[in-house]
Order: C-alpha cells, then structure tokens, then sequence
C-alpha cells in the first residue's frame, strides 16, 4: 500500500470525525449532524461550499493551483444512517437507540472530509473538483433529489465518482469492473381480489390464497425461463398477506409485495411487464381480479468503461497491483450513485474493510448487520484513492 506520509498524518482527526458521525447517526434528509460537521470543517479550512442542496446535501469546491485543462470531476460520499438498533459493542457505539451507522456512511463522509483537507492544502492539479456530500441513500433518493434540484446544472462536472466499504473484501483490496457493478432496485404490489366464503364450500368462493401461492411459484419461471441465463435478475416476494385468522374462513384478498433486482434496463422493463402479465392472466383463470403497481426505486449502478480503467490505475497505484481486483462480479443490491452514473460518466469503486484475522470483528460483519462497523484503518487509503484520482484525472497529462 502507498499512502503518502502527509495523508497518515490525517488519519487522527479524520477518524475522530468518523466516530463522532457514528455516535449520531440520523436517517434521510435529517443528517443535520453530519451537514454541521462538514460545514464547520471545510469553514475551518477555507474550502467553499453551497449547503441546502437536498435538504441537508453539500457540495464543496476546490480548484487547482492550475485551471488550464477546464475540467472538472466530482467525488460523492453518502452520509445517512440507518434504522436499525446497533451491537457492534464499539465504544463510540450510537447515542440514538435504533438509528445507527450500518453501511459506513460516516466512513465515506470522513474520508471525503479527509480527502477535502488534503486538497485545499496540496492543489497539484489543473482544473476543479466537487465534493458532494450526498443525504438519504439509503431509502430516500438522496442522489435523485441532489440531480432534480439541479446537480449537474449547478457544479457542472464531466465525471463523477464514487465508493463503498465492502467487509467481505479484506482490507487493502479495491475492486472494480468496467460495467454493472449493482442492480437497479424496483418493487411491486399485488392485490388479488377474490370472493370470501365458508372453507367447506370453495365451489361458492374465489380463493384469492390459492391463486397467490400458485403467482409466488410462477413468478420464479420468469427469472429462470424468461431471462438470459447470463444475465442476472432476481424477484423476490417479500410479504404475503392473506386470511382472516379464522380457520374455516377462505378470503376475499391476497396481498404481496416484491422486491426486483436487474442489471439490464431492458430486463428490467421486461420483468415490470411480466409480473403484471402473469398476476392478471392467473387471476383471470381463477375468476379474480388482481391490482398491480410496480415502483422503481434504484437504478442499476453500471461504469463507464474508460472511468473504469482510470480507476483500476489509481486503484493499482494506491493498493498495490496484487490487491486490485478489476473485473469483479457484481452485487445485486443497489446504490442510489447508479442515477448519477446516468447523468454523468464516472466509476464506482468498493473498498475491502474486512479483518480476515479476526473473524468475530464487527469490520467483518455484513452491511446493514447490527454488529457491523467501518473499519477506521481503511481510512489513510481511502484518502489517498480520492487525492491519487483527483491527481490523476486532473493532471497535466490526464486523458
Ligand atoms: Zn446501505
Ligand atoms: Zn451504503
């Protein structure tokens, strides 16, 4: 690993940032500890910034000692928490009983606000970077709400990046690939609307329990059947709601709920179709109506190859070459930073944080598990991917 001596240095302050965000976690659009925080600290080190954008979003702006190239890039770093009641057991564990740190949100802030330090001190670069502190990733459309209130518009840039600690990586791994690296995220409801009646007479009835067990099976086929097998997409139904709690009682409604994942936006669009096709074709053959709406919530996060490449550089250059991994499978959960990917080129990136040594450390633990926590040591080489990527992509001799 090659972090420079001048970025260690930071890694006191920076980690005190970190665990401070951690003892208050606050969800979508109410992270006005983390906005303070970033606020006191680029005022403290001259760096301007424009805050409110998104409610508790900021953007801040650093310009090279030279301009000439005229370009410009932007680093996003997301700073919501989440609800969930947290066991790591850390000391600097959450003061706020259900709200907690679970995906390293304050580790991405505190790297970027590290990031931002070293740069306003040290602007070898031509051109001018954006550090977007990014709210509600989680569930709130914090990326679409920074894009709709105008973004890109405001801090013109022509790439843009990003990164996520990943526990199940070891630490001092970076991993990438040219291409989907998360999945969209989309979800639907169904209500299958039937007729009630006694058990002992199904005849007389519409059983609209019958019908939503045969959708849950059938809605599988289409996954396995209807998707290019090396493509990837998943459906998951999430809730079933059906019965009166009466024994002998059949009744009237059916409620499901799903969860789908894809990586194509043309599988996408097919299983969003699909669904709706089979729920009322099945509810036609039972003589039901079924009630279908489907909601689009994330979309895939998918690189640009050439960002990719330049990042798999730096990557290679702050990790070590053995320790990039640059053609990694994707994952099918979801990131908000996939709609900015959208609007602007760039490369997300995932950061091992796992302790392979130490197999009960909460570094270990998965993403959202209560038990988890960012990995403070990862910290000096995130700030020097972000510092090594704005030196590179905003060099004298940058592509
Ligand atoms: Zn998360
Ligand atoms: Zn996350």
């Amino acid at each position: 690993m090659t972090v420079r001596n001048s970025i260690h240095a930071l890694a006191g302050e920076i980690v005190a940032c970190r665990r401070a965000l951690h003892e208050n976690p606050q969800t979508a659009y109410e992270e006005t500890f983390a906005s303070q925080m970033i606020a006191d600290k680029l005022t403290e080190w001259g760096i301007p910034f424009e805050r409110g954008i998104a409610v508790t979003g900021i953007v801040a702006t650093i310009e090279g000692e030279r301009t000439g190239s005229g370009k410009t890039i932007g680093l996003r770093a997301d700073m919501d928490a989440l609800d969930i009641l947290e066991k790591s057991g850390q000391d600097w564990s959450s003061k706020t009983p259900g709200k907690m740190h679970g995906c390293g949100h304050d580790g991405h802030t505190s790297m970027l606000l590290g990031a931002a330090k070293y740069l306003s001190n040290n602007r070898d670069f031509t051109g001018k970077v954006h550090l977007i502190f990014q709210p509600a990733e989680e569930s709130g459309h914090g990326a679409e709400k920074m894009i709709a209130e105008g973004l890109f518009e405001r801090f013109p840039m022509q790439a843009i990046y990003g990164m996520h600690n990943w526990p199940t990586l070891p630490k001092g791994v970076i991993a990438l690939n040219p291409g989907p690296i998360m999945a969209s995220s989309d979800t639907f409801e169904l209500v299958f609307h039937g007729k009630g009646g006694h058990a002992a007479m199904p005849e007389s009835t519409v059983d609209p329990l019958v019908l939503a067990a045969q959708f849950v099976t059938d809605v599988q086929a289409l996954v396995s059947r209807c998707v290019d097998p090396v493509d990837a997409a998943v459906v998951s139904i999430t809730n079933f709601n059906c019965g009166t709690g009466a024994k002998n009682v059949i009744a009237d409604t059916a409620i499901l709920t799903g969860s789908v994942r894809a990586f194509k936006p043309e599988t996408r669009a097919m299983l969003e179709r699909r669904i709706g096709d089979l729920a009322h074709a099945l509810a036609g053959f039972h003589g039901a109506q079924a009630e279908y709406s489907y909601t689009k919530q994330c979309d895939p996060t998918i690189n640009h190859a050439d960002h990719a490449a330049l990042c798999a550089d730096v990557a290679r250059k702050t990790a070590g070459e053995a320790s990039v991994i640059t053609n990694v499978l994707p994952c099918m959960a979801a990131e908000d930073f996939g709609s900015m990917l959208q609007k602007v080129p760039g490369c997300y990136i995932w950061m091992g944080q796992g302790e392979p040594d130490t197999p009960e450390s909460p570094h270990n633990k998965g993403l959202h598990h209560p038990g988890y926590d960012f990995n403070d040591s990862i910290i000096p080489m995130g700030i020097e991917y972000w510092v090594r990527l704005v030196e590179t992509a905003l060099g004298d001799k940058s592509r």
